[in-house]
């Protein structure tokens, strides 16, 4: 019988069910974009699915700099974030077009989505290196909030600020842009069956040798367990957002990374909520998107032609129509 492949992939909230095909994988793990990321290709040529990794991982590596808020080294995303306001910054082609797709789904999710949190995100602190122990003042929330939502305007190829807290942030789609790029790098190399894990935010191609790739989804309240599989082939995107990866108790509360953009609290809607889209860029902003939603977001997802699972505060599992999951508890 097949076995959960490794510790490692227990800890991510999707995880890769089947067993190794040992003689066709070739399998390398990297931490990246603050998160273990796994390569899985299946291929008769080591070296060439080797090489094809080790490029995939570069690539991945570049968008990551490209669109990371944090750490010391410039980049544009940090520079317009400091720009002063109502001045026009000139973004390359790649960041207008994924900054045009964040601002799609933040309409489309009737704001659910918002990635012009970066000075909420950083007051929060769940991606600082310091742990966090307690929630921010009301007041710092509000201070901060201020003028987060309609601030963002391009013209010609310049994009303008209205508001100094008016700051992007990636950190609920760029993880899915570079899983893309990886993905697409595999293929320049000629590699047809592949999987690339990024701590839960997968794209998969092909098949895992004669079989269909087996994920199974983490239950939001027990960490070693799984409360859905899914067999799937060929080019399918599916990740999942959690409160339960980043974290903290107070006070018998739980206060994770998904904020709510228009309190600015924390999102209390769902535990978890699992997509599947067209490509990895769109299901990482819905899944964040639909976890803020909550169980009203299978409307949502439907109406956008999205595959979902929301699991709501409570626990309770709802799923769009044609979700392709087998649920291994009553919904
Ligand atoms: P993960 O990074 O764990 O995969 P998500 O894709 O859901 O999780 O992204 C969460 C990150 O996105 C947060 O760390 C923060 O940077 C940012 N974020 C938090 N709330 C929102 C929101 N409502 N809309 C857009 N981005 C958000
Ligand atoms: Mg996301």
């Amino acid at each position: 019988m097949c076995q959960i492949r490794s510790i490692i992939l227990i800890a991510m909230t999707v995880f890769l069910l089947s067993c190794q095909q040992a003689d066709v994988d070739t399998h390398e793990t990297r931490f990246m974009m603050g998160t273990l990321v796994s390569f899985t290709v299946t291929h008769a040529d080591k070296t060439l699915a080797k090489k094809a990794i080790r490029k995939a991982a570069e690539e991945m590596q570049r968008v990551e700099s490209i669109f990371t808020i944090y750490g010391d080294q410039p980049n544009d995303i940090k520079a317009f974030n400091q720009s002063p306001i109502n001045t026009g910054i000139h973004f390359t082609p790649e960041i207008s077009k994924l900054l045009k797709t964040a601002l799609m789904i933040e309409r489309q999710s009737l704001g659910s989505f918002n990635p012009k949190l970066a000075l909420l995100n950083k007051l929060w602190g769940f991606s600082q290196t310091i742990a966090v122990e307690h929630p921010p003042s009301q007041q710092a929330i509000e201070k901060y909030l201020h003028g987060t939502q309609r601030c963002l305007q391009q013209q010609a190829k310049q994009w303008f600020r209205s508001t100094s807290n008016c700051q992007l942030d990636f950190g609920a789609i760029a993880k899915g842009y570079a899983i893309d790029r990886g993905i697409a790098v595999l293929r320049q190399y000629d590699i047809q069956n592949a999987m690339i894990n990024a701590g839960g935010d997968m794209r998969l191609i092909g098949k895992h040798g004669s079989k269909d790739w087996r994920i199974g989804i983490r239950d939001p309240r027990h960490k070693d367990e799984i409360i859905a599989t899914l067999s799937l082939h060929g080019d399918v995107s599916i990740v999942t957002s959690g409160d339960y990866e980043r974290y903290f108790m107070y006070q018998g509360q739980r206060y994770h990374h998904i904020l709510e953009p228009k309190t600015g609290w924390v999102s209390r809607h769902s535990q978890s909520t699992t997509v599947i889209a067209a490509n990895a860029m769109l299901a990482d902003a819905w899944s964040t998107a639909l976890f803020v939603a909550g169980k009203k977001g299978i409307k949502l997802a439907e109406k956008y032609g999205l595959q979902a699972l929301i699991i709501d505060s409570e626990g309770h599992q709802y799923t769009t129509k044609d979700m392709p999951i087998n649920l291994l508890s009553k919904p």
